[in-house]
């Protein structure tokens, strides 16, 4: 084939690609033209997700009737005129490719005016024919309307997800930026419902309480400033004052407020809402052994560094940024933070739940899961075995007992363990692990049987999901229908929960939802989703380690188990209980 030029609207297109993956993508290019407007207000209304509409007023200074033309070609900006300006830069934008990208794959509309101008002008394109211009009347400042995204694009059209999810995404760029400047108003409208309003006060704290509502912004602090103590190459000021190389301020949660994902964790450099591993786990790291694994902190982040120590121009979009000494960055983040909640909580570090060692190491290494195809009514042979050896996990078909002679149920160790006896000797029982295996079991059965046993809710409960939650529950509607689940949009990043499975009942049904679709937006557990899906619903709705349980608890626990084709092991392949046969526990205590 022979090698050719691509033509103009071709390159648009391809170039559009890069900047332009979803409505929140043109929200976040929109924002950030009204914010290097110098905007105070900025106003954003998306409808059907911004499928429809996707519209961006401000009251900034406007574009000059001169400029109009050259706003949506590509490489035109009025903000960077040469390379080695890039390292002083002070604006957002500086490639002059968004609103090109954006006219290449929408009907776009532009309505700007100049303070002192007489009139404004407007701009129509579909990045097809040449813009349409005309003078109009219009107050100052810019209305950028984006119609019909992806019309023309339909492999991008596709990949869109429900109207829901694409409004819960857009929603997280306005929240990031309202953050990034508390000093601008934002107001975001979806489908004509108010999602979110700041006052534009210039306080943090009050775009906090707007954004995190009232409760939780009562359990965040803001960060404290440490003093520079000129160990670093710290910059001095015209005025002789040491100035930090890098600064970081913001609000952080209080240990006792987290979150089961990161959705809420906003990091800002310069005022430039970034996407960054290692800085949210520096963040993660100041708290270690103040929160739990696996949950995490509400934070809003603003890193400040000299512009030339900062490179933006990584990524088309700009969502990461490469710092020239990133080590420094870090360790002053986690030292702001550290210092922060060390100064606000002397309270003590809330331990890791831990199943706490049953028995001196010795004697615990010796304690013996039983062999494939051993039951306690068969006395195991007397060979060593270890715990820690997975291949001597039961057999799928292994029943505990095929005896009929049920374990005797002695006491619970640690509200964690049920101690009991057998024929053979003593087990000890992991009560999640066992009750665990229990609800998989009977979820995965009426899966199959597609009988659910669904529990109508009395009221239906709403529940706010973050993108990747409503992603992942987009993904898995129909398994989790078959579950039991009944679960419908409710507006907004909301959903009700109308019904759910009987087992999770005497749970707390919201957070279960929540703990479900975060596991499954991080992958799952299983090898299939549909695996993964009632391993995390058995694990969640099951008994807690550490929960006091009856006697006659215990012992329906113990039956169920027993019940089970497979009770050795739980839902992710953890036993489900250690034996100590009677020929063991004599060798122990040297009866042999
Ligand atoms: P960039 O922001 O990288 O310069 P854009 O394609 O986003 O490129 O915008 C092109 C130009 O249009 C900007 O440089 C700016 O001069 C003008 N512009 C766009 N949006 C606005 C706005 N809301 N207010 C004022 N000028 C704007
Ligand atoms: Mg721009």
């Amino acid at each position: 084939m022979a090698i050719q030029r691509l033509d103009d609207l071709t390159i648009g297109k391809i170039a559009a690609g890069e900047i332009i993956e979803r409505p929140a993508s043109i929200v976040k290019e929109l924002i950030e033209n009204s914010l290097d407007a110098e905007a105070s207000s900025i106003q954003i209304e998306l409808v059907a997700g911004g499928r429809e509409l996707i519209r961006v007023a401000d009251d900034g200074i406007g574009i000059r009737p001169e400029d109009f033309p050259l706003a949506v070609e590509r490489h035109a900006t009025s903000k960077l005129h040469q390379f080695e300006d890039l390292s002083r830069l002070h604006s957002y934008g500086f490639r002059g490719e968004a609103l090109a990208s954006i006219a290449s794959v929408s009907d776009l509309t532009i309505v700007s005016r100049q303070a002192t101008a007489s009139h404004g002008m407007s701009l129509r394109t579909n990045g097809l024919t040449a813009p349409i211009l005309a003078a109009t009347a219009a107050s100052p400042g810019t209305v950028t309307a984006v119609r019909d995204l992806f019309a023309e694009v339909p492999a991008r059209r596709k990949f869109l997800r429900q109207d829901q999810t694409e409004a819960s995404y857009a929603q997280r760029v306005v929240v990031a930026y309202a953050l990034a400047h508390p000093e601008v108003r934002f107001e975001l409208t979806l489908d004509g419902r108010t999602a979110l309003l700041t006052d534009g006060s210039g306080d943090l704290g009050n775009a906090i309480v707007a954004v995190f509502g009232t409760e939780a912004a009562s359990r965040m602090l803001p960060i404290v400033a440490e003093p520079p103590d000129g160990r670093d190459d710290s910059p001095v000021d015209a005025d002789g004052a040491l100035r930090p190389a890098v600064e970081v301020d913001g609000w952080i949660s209080l240990p006792s407020l987290t979150r089961g994902n990161r959705q809420q964790i906003i990091l800002l450099v310069n005022g430039r809402w970034i996407e960054s591993r290692s800085l949210s786990f520096a963040l993660e790291q100041a708290y270690h052994s103040l929160i739990m694994v696996g949950r995490f902190p509400i934070a809003v982040i603003n890193i400040v560094v000299q512009p030339d120590r900062l490179d933006v121009n990584v990524h088309p979009t700009k969502r990461e940024v490469r710092f020239s000494d990133e080590r420094l960055v870090f360790a002053t983040l986690q030292r702001a933070v550290r210092a922060t909640l060390v100064g606000a909580t002397p309270q003590q570090p809330i331990p890791s739940i831990e199943h706490a060692p049953m028995a001196a190491p010795e004697v615990q290494r010796r304690l013996s899961l039983a062999h494939p195809g051993q039951s306690y009514a068969h006395p195991p042979d007397h060979g060593e075995t270890s715990m820690s050896s997975t291949d001597q996990l039961p057999s799928e078909e292994q029943t505990m007992s095929r005896t009929g002679t049920p374990l005797r149920v002695l006491g619970q160790v640690g509200a964690s363990y049920i101690i009991a006896e057998g024929p053979d000797g003593m087990y000890l029982i992991d009560q999640h692990a066992a009750h665990e295996r229990v609800l998989f079991e009977k979820l995965w059965t009426r899966y199959e049987q597609s009988t659910p046993d669904a529990q109508q809710m009395l009221e239906p409960l709403v529940v706010e999901l973050t993108p990747p939650q409503l992603d992942a529950l987009e993904a898995s509607t129909e398994d989790l229908t078959r579950l039991g689940f009944l679960i419908e949009p409710f507006g907004g990043g909301s959903v009700a929960i109308r019904a759910v499975p009987a087992i999770l009942l005497r749970r707390d049904p919201k957070r279960v939802l929540v703990q479900i679709l975060d596991e499954m937006s991080q992958g799952g557990r299983g090898t299939t989703r549909l695996e993964s899906l009632v391993i995390t619903t058995a694990c969640h709705s099951a008994i807690r380690a550490g929960q006091q349980l009856s006697l006659a608890e215990m012992r329906e626990l113990i039956i169920q188990l027993e019940g089970c084709t497979a009770p050795r092991a739980c839902g992710h392949g953890r036993p489900t209980m250690l034996h100590l046969s009677q020929d063991e526990l004599e060798r122990q205590f040297e009866r042999r």
